[in-house]
């Protein structure tokens, strides 16, 4: 009672008064509680207070949580500083109030770390830039792991395939009597080193997109692409393998479509597999195989037709599935690896993509792929 006595004599004037000491004190215990580098750059004065964060982080010694905007600067990494300033000088220009920007800065030790820098700019009355409220953030962690990243990719890529590529075409020179007369056994085993090589070059391919998909690091950059043109280019790829088969592949295209935005690495790795399950998994006695390109109410359907053996019932949930292959494939083909589907269907949904399928074991085949009207999305 007695305490709620005092509150009511409290005049307006204290009242403000207490309330923006306990919000200064809120703030000021939120700043040093945190364990993220927390900073507030004072513009007009060109000082920057650091919380206590900051100096446990970067191991300075602490004097008074203060220090000038010149001595930040030149800790921060020669390559980065002149970006650096210059970004700085554009946002205040901008209008923006929120900034971000990732930079290499000096610990005391010497040692650089990686920096994400988050800012937010309060203006005064007139729209001059007065303070900036900031966070730093260690992200080394996260570059060295983009790092390790960027290295399997590349061990893959270039020092696992190159030398494969070269096995696969000095087998074909071989074959193709380049270096001169093989005798008919000795071309049927060349043969097998290029079949073996083709094959580990598919797997190899086929693992380097698994791990860019489970790393995050595929990303879809449609452009506008004449698509009639691409889609005939695989099936001229793909004919002399369907000939061998007896196989015929036709095109139906609206030729009204000129261009449609597509990320063309992910369309042709659509495409090439569906063309290449289509052929594979046609009966082997030949058929037709229908690829069809339209216009429909969602965008644009692509769809890949074949008369072959189809899926049956029990395995349709499961064939886009990681290395899932059914049960009757795999006596038909050796080659495949049950990737193929999987990472169609991943990359397709990346670029926004839809992709199905429809089956009747013994009849056939026909997959969909709709892309939106607007074209495949951008990641
Ligand atoms: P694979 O490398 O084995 O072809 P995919 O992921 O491309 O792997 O396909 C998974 C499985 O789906 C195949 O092993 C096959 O059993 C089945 N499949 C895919 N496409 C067809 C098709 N057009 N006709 C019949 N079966 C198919």
């Amino acid at each position: 009672m007695a305490k709620s006595g005092r509150q009511k004599s409290m005049t307006p004037a204290h009242e403000l008064e207490s309330r923006l000491v306990d919000s200064a004190q809120r703030y000021e215990l939120i700043f040093q509680a945190t364990n993220d580098v927390i900073y507030e750059f004072d513009i007009v004065s060109g000082v920057i207070t650091w919380n206590d964060a900051f100096y446990e982080k970067f191991g300075y010694p602490k004097k008074d949580n203060a220090s000038p905007f010149g001595w930040w600067l030149g800790n921060i990494h020669p390559d980065d500083a002149q970006r650096l300033k210059k970004e700085y000088s554009e946002w205040f220009k901008s209008g923006q109030s929120i900034w971000e920007a990732e930079y290499r800065y000096r610990k005391h030790d010497g040692h650089y770390v990686y920096i994400r820098d988050r800012g937010l700019l309060q203006r005064g009355s007139s729209g001059e830039p007065v303070r900036v409220i900031g966070s730093l953030l260690d992200i080394t962690a996260d570059k060295q792991l983009d790092r390790a990243k960027d290295e399997f990719i590349s061990l893959v890529s270039h020092q696992l395939r190159t030398p494969l590529t070269i096995i696969r075409l000095y087998s074909e020179m071989l074959t193709g009597n380049i270096f001169g007369p093989l005798g008919g056994e000795q071309k049927k085993q060349v043969k097998k080193i290029t079949a073996a090589s083709t094959k580990l070059i598919s797997l190899i391919g086929d693992i380097l997109d698994l791990s860019k998909l489970e790393m995050g690091v595929l990303s879809s950059h449609p452009e506008p692409t004449d698509v009639n043109r691409l889609i005939m280019s695989y099936i001229d790829e793909f004919h002399p393998r369907a000939l061998s088969k007896g196989i015929d592949i036709r095109l139906e295209t609206d030729e009204s479509i000129k261009e449609v935005n597509l990320d063309v690495m992910i369309f042709s790795r659509i495409i090439h597999n569906l063309l290449a399950n289509a052929i594979r998994y046609s009966q082997p006695s030949g058929g037709k195989i229908t690829v069809s390109f339209h216009k429909n109410k969602d965008g644009f359907l692509l769809s890949v037709k074949d008369k072959g053996i189809g899926i049956p019932k029990s395995a349709q949930r499961y064939v886009f599935s990681r290395f899932y292959r059914v049960g009757n494939t795999v006596n038909i083909s050796e080659h495949g690896t049950g990737l193929g589907l999987y990472l169609v269907k991943t990359m397709a949904e990346t670029a926004g993509c839809k992709i199905w399928f429809k089956s009747i074991a013994g009849r056939g085949t026909v997959f969909y792929l709709q892309i939106p009207a607007t074209g495949m999305r951008a990641t």
